[in-house]
């Protein structure tokens, strides 16, 4: 089965003036081409972009989302690839109608693994199949192993792997060295990386992937009856993805109390150590996440309101005060009681200290009724 969505075809045909003519593989990243031309040609990638742009310190960049104007000219001129050919291997234009406000250089990209660069150090960012790798007469790294929704290989049903299995250090091409055969080198301990362990990816987190390209690529995505642009659809996946996140952090009760009743166990779900926003995030902690999503966003509009009510949640506790609500819940908000008003009955009610968790029997009839709706 191969992968669903092409990001851009590659380029054929190269008439280069350099002595090599490099091709752009079918949806390679721009520095996996760059990295690829540099060892075609004998050198050390940072060799090649020192004579492209002598006083530009590209490697300590992420270029591969963009921020080349004016640059891609020179390359274009020498390797023979065209312009718009380069352009579409960076991730800025297929991610940047998924953001409203201009995505700083230098801060961490919505639904963009983020690299961490300290000079040409990178502390991820960037993911791989070895499947994928080992079946490559060319190997080299797809532009999609940099989007944070993509935590499996839909052609190989296995996980990403995001570091080098023998030295466990990030994947950098980039630092791979003129004597270097391939890509497939880790660029630290120069193992192989077709070796790399692999393990199961989540059909759920797959299936998520699988939505999440389409909706990028335009075709029409749903919530209940509703269709959504791909910006509003993407939006809607992170308001699950903080509620997942919330309440693997802090476990509010009557949060936990909604998730368990929509069918996620959350004992099962991974928990982030670290806290990290989902850009930072491996690729196995992202996969439990964006499954748990996908099982949210599935269920509906109607099923999520009739649990949140029978949880008995607030409108603001399922609203996080740094994002704002996505458009596309503000019929299931609008249903919620607001918190004044809780505070309100509480306040009341003369023995409110003494208010207990609802009892167990309760939430069991209450998670009963709803398996047998979803059913
Ligand atoms: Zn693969
Ligand atoms: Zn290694």
């Amino acid at each position: 089965m191969a992968t669903p969505y092409s990001w851009h075809p590659g380029s054929n045909d190269v008439v280069p003036r350099w002595a090599v003519p490099v091709q752009l593989l079918p949806d390679e990243l721009l520095s996996s081409w760059l990295t690829r031309a540099a060892l075609d040609h004998g050198c050390d990638p940072l060799v090649l972009t020192g004579s492209l742009w002598p006083k530009w310190r590209v490697w300590t960049l992420d270029f591969d989302r963009g921020g080349l104007q004016g640059k891609l000219g020179q390359l274009s001129f020498l390797s023979g690839v065209r312009e718009e050919w380069l352009s579409a291997a960076t991730l800025g234009p297929t991610i940047g109608e998924l953001n409203q406000r201009p995505l700083q250089p230098n801060a961490v990209w919505p639904w963009i693994l983020a690299v961490g660069a300290r000079n040409r150090i990178r502390h991820g960012g960037l993911q791989f199949c070895p499947r994928c790798l080992a079946e490559d007469r060319i190997p080299y790294y797809r532009l999609h192993w940099r989007f944070a929704w993509h935590s499996g290989c839909q052609k190989h049903r296995v996980l990403l792997l995001d570091k080098c299995s023998t030295c466990r250090r990030p994947i950098e091409p980039h630092r791979l060295s003129a004597g270097d055969r391939d890509l497939a080198v880790c660029a630290s301990c120069k193992s192989d990386l077709r070796d790399g362990h692999v393990a199961q990816t989540k059909a759920r987190a797959l299936a998520f992937q699988t939505l999440a390209d389409q909706a990028l690529c335009g075709v029409g995505v749903c919530y209940g009856s509703d269709q959504l642009t791909a910006r509003e659809w993407f939006n809607l996946c992170r308001f699950f993805l903080t509620l997942l996140r919330k309440s693997l952090r802090s476990r509010p009760l009557r949060l936990v109390e909604l998730i368990a009743t929509l069918g996620v166990d959350i004992e099962q779900l991974s928990t982030p150590a670290t806290g990290l926003p989902l850009e930072l995030l491996p690729a196995h902690e992202r996969d439990s996440l964006l499954a748990a999503t996908s099982q949210l966003l599935n269920l509906g509009p109607a099923v999520f309101l009739e649990a949140a009510i029978a949880v008995g949640l607030t409108k603001a506790s399922l609203c996080d005060v740094k994002q704002s609500p996505p458009a596309s819940i503000d019929h299931i908000l609008s249903r919620l009681p607001t918190t004044s008003k809780t505070f309100r009955k509480i306040l009341e009610t003369p023995s409110f200290r003494r208010i207990k968790p609802c009892p167990k029997g309760v939430i069991m009839r209450k998670l009963a009724r709803l398996q047998r709706k979803m059913r």
